[in-house]
């Protein structure tokens, strides 16, 4: 069975400095219908603002989101036990620093951790280790982390879910004629530089960590689907439908090889010649 990791930021599971149930069951949900085809892998953030409905600390503040980060962490997890039970799901906890990326040694630890859940049918549920670590050992927002863990685990995508339908040309908060990226398999030097922060007070990634995180992927071989977590019909169709409807595709270009070889497959069955083309592309 495929392995695929999900992301999902605090622009989407939280809402008014407290986490979004709603938001938080339809992500349950389908993560539920996903394990038919697929062993899932969840990074989830929102452990600061979860932190926050408990005890009102300045978050700007490094001992304020750590102690937000230690109080809501259990919060977090608690939220998601409930909504999984409903589906019968067993979940265990996965904190990860940069540092468990570094040696092989600690790589290879957590490595078969995450296999032994997913042969018992465990949903691993990982977020970054903020409580305890010095700030050089945090990737310090989720995108990086779940790319690293996309790769550490042998898993073939990573899902993004955000509060935007994909990458745009520019920020599709601030221009209205924003236009989006249906296929990206090359992502310009200049765009990884982007300074633009994020939007929501509690998030700590912004366009350019997604960015960064999909270039690491195409550069391994792998993919990044880059799409809204508020209405899940996208990341749906496209895990369960093989259809891209919405969203961003990161993905790799094709070998000559790779190419030539779809060209022939599709000179025998025209009827299953590939609809998208290998450039970039806009919707
Ligand atoms: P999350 O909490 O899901 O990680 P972030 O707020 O960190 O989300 O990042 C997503 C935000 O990045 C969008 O809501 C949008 O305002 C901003 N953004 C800036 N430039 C772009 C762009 N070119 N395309 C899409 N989003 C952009």
């Amino acid at each position: 069975m495929k392995r695929i990791v999900i992301k999902v930021g605090s622009a989407v599971l939280t809402e008014k400095n407290r986490i979004a149930k709603k938001r938080m069951l339809n992500l349950v949900t389908l993560i539920a219908h996903l394990r038919d085809r697929y062993k899932v892998i969840l990074v989830t953030s929102g452990a600061v603002a979860a932190g926050y409905s408990a005890l009102k600390l300045d978050k700007r503040k490094l001992i304020g989101k750590r102690a937000l980060a230690a109080a809501g962490q259990p919060i977090l997890m608690t939220s998601y036990k409930k909504k999984f039970d409903i589906y019968e799901i067993d979940t265990a906890q996965i904190l990860l620093t940069e540092d468990d990326f570094d040696s092989r040694k600690r790589t290879k630890m957590f490595q078969e951790i995450i296999d032994a859940h997913l042969e018992n049918d465990i949903l691993p549920i990982v977020n970054e280790n903020d409580i305890s670590s010095t700030p050089e050992q945090l990737f310090g927002d989720n995108d990086q982390l779940s790319a690293n863990v996309t790769v550490a685990t042998r898993a073939e995508l990573l899902i993004i879910l955000s509060d935007i339908d994909g990458y745009y040309d520019k920020n599709p908060h601030e221009h209205t004629d924003a236009k989006i990226f249906k296929i990206i398999n090359e992502i310009p030097e200049a765009a990884l530089l982007d300074t633009s922060s994020p939007n929501d007070p509690f998030a700590t990634g912004g366009i350019v960590t997604k960015l960064k995180a999909a270039d690491f992927l195409m550069k391994k071989g792998k993919k990044m689907l880059l799409c809204n977590g508020f209405h899940l019909d996208s990341a749906e169709s496209f895990l369960l439908n093989d259809d891209h409807q919405l969203g961003t595709l990161f993905e790799p270009a094709k070998t000559d090889a790779e190419q030539i070889s779809e060209q022939a497959k599709a000179k025998k069955t025209p009827e299953n010649a590939p609809e998208k083309t290998n450039t970039r592309s806009r919707k």
